[in-house]
């Protein structure tokens, strides 16, 4: 998917204005009424209605009248909105390709005024399962479709906090620059995901970080809960990146240790599969008679590292987390929501003709491309500017 950042260059303030009326009315408003958007929006002389005939256009927007005249955001939307914010801080200046897509987030390479690239995740939660959660739990239920808005924002702001403490403390993550709405901006990482590696040269080694790393994040109160070859990147000295924070728990969460052994499982297995390597010490089961062979000590004492002994010990990170303004009852809605959407898609019909219009590309071509390019970075990007006297119109309705 190509995300066409044009309209921004050419959208007048006070389209931007309106935009920004349609987001306030949807924290109580499902589909936002006109009359409210122009009033929100203030405009003299009805002005606004003309510019939501031309957010619409650009499908910033989505048109309802199934029950009254209204306005709803749309994915296209809320990024311009989120871009703009970035643009006008001074951060960035360009938007190039996707270099991601995830369930739940697109990235795209990004360049800044310094003409340094670095990558901007979108995050993009209950694309596919916010509805159905919607209609079995009542935790969101004053929400309704500003959830998914909310939803993102605290994924973006939780991704940047945690990246942000996590550099800090030593651990080898992207350099969190900034965030907005959605948005998380972040240094590029130069390398690829593990998946796409076929060889390394010293697996011994990049097993041993991998597997520090699980123990390392424990001793500081903290499990990844999505540790594999999608959220690792190598490069080509064989360093080690870790990506991807949104779903992350404190040791203390009841399922920590469920969670703790499924990461720690995760490098067991795909290093034994794709690199044929395992731990020494440790016997590679080739087979079921293989299992059937080892006696009982063999099976306890397997090489994988223990949740109870690890967990703990360092600083732990959760007050820096805080301090962000990541809270922890922000921590439970996300958790919440997370658990909730594992595994769940209930889509009505016209409901999916809609993702799919927003969606517009699907995800597996993208990813063949994405092996194709992935070295050579730093293509060409659309060129951004902005309108600087509505910065802090814009940036107000943060909340
Ligand atoms: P999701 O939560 O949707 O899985 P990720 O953060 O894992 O999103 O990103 C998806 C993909 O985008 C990654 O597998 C990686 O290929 C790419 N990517 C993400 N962040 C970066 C980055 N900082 N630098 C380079 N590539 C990145
Ligand atoms: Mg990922």
């Amino acid at each position: 998917m190509k995300l066409d950042v044009n309209a921004l260059r050419y959208l007048t303030k006070d389209e931007f204005r309106v935009l920004t009326a349609v987001e306030m009315g949807m924290k109580n408003h499902e589909i936002v009424p006109a009359e409210l958007v122009d009033r929100i929006a203030g405009l003299k002389h009805g002005g606004a209605y003309k510019n939501m005939k031309t957010l619409l256009r650009h499908k910033l927007t989505h048109h309802d009248s199934s029950k009254y005249d209204g306005f709803r955001l749309t994915n296209l939307g809320y990024d311009y909105l989120a871009i703009r914010t970035m643009v006008s801080r001074g951060l960035i200046s360009g938007v190039g390709r996707q270099i991601g897509v995830g369930k739940e987030s697109d990235i795209f390479e990004v360049v800044t005024p310094e003409g340094e690239t670095m990558a901007l995740k979108l995050h993009r939660l209950g694309r596919t399962s916010f509805r159905a959660v919607k209609s079995k739990r009542d935790y969101l239920k004053h929400r309704n479709s500003y959830s998914w808005l909310y939803l993102s924002r605290l994924a973006a702001l939780k991704e940047y906090a945690f990246m942000k403490a996590l550099g800090e403390h030593g651990f080898p993550v992207p350099r969190a620059v900034d965030w907005n709405r959605h948005c998380v901006l972040m240094t590029l990482v130069k390398g690829y995901p593990m998946v796409q590696v076929k060889n390394l040269s010293d697996p011994a080694k990049a097993f041993d970080t991998v597997l520090g790393l699980i123990t390392r994040l424990a001793q500081h109160g903290l499990i990844h809960c999505d540790f594999n070859e999608f959220n690792l990147m190598i490069d080509d000295e064989e360093n080690i990146t870790m990506i991807d924070f949104p779903q992350m728990v404190s040791i203390t969460h009841r399922n920590a240790e469920m969670y703790f052994d499924r990461d720690v499982e995760c490098i067991f297995k795909f290093f034994g599969k794709r690199f044929n390597y395992s731990p020494p010490g440790i016997k590679m089961l080739k087979g079921p008679s293989d299992a059937e062979n080892l006696d009982d000590d063999e099976e306890e004492g397997d090489g994988r590292p223990d949740f109870e002994t690890v967990a703990g010990g360092e600083e732990s990170l959760d007050k820096v987390l805080e301090a962000s303004g990541f809270t922890r009852k922000d921590q439970e809605t996300l958790e919440q929501f997370i658990e909730n959407a594992e595994g769940e898609e209930d889509l009505s019909e016209e409901e999916e003709e809609e993702e799919e219009e927003e969606k517009e590309d699907d995800s597996e071509n993208l990813q063949a491309e994405n092996v194709d390019n992935i070295s050579n970075a730093g293509g060409s990007f659309q060129k951004l500017t902005v309108d600087d006297r509505l910065d802090e119109e814009i940036d107000s309705s943060r909340d």
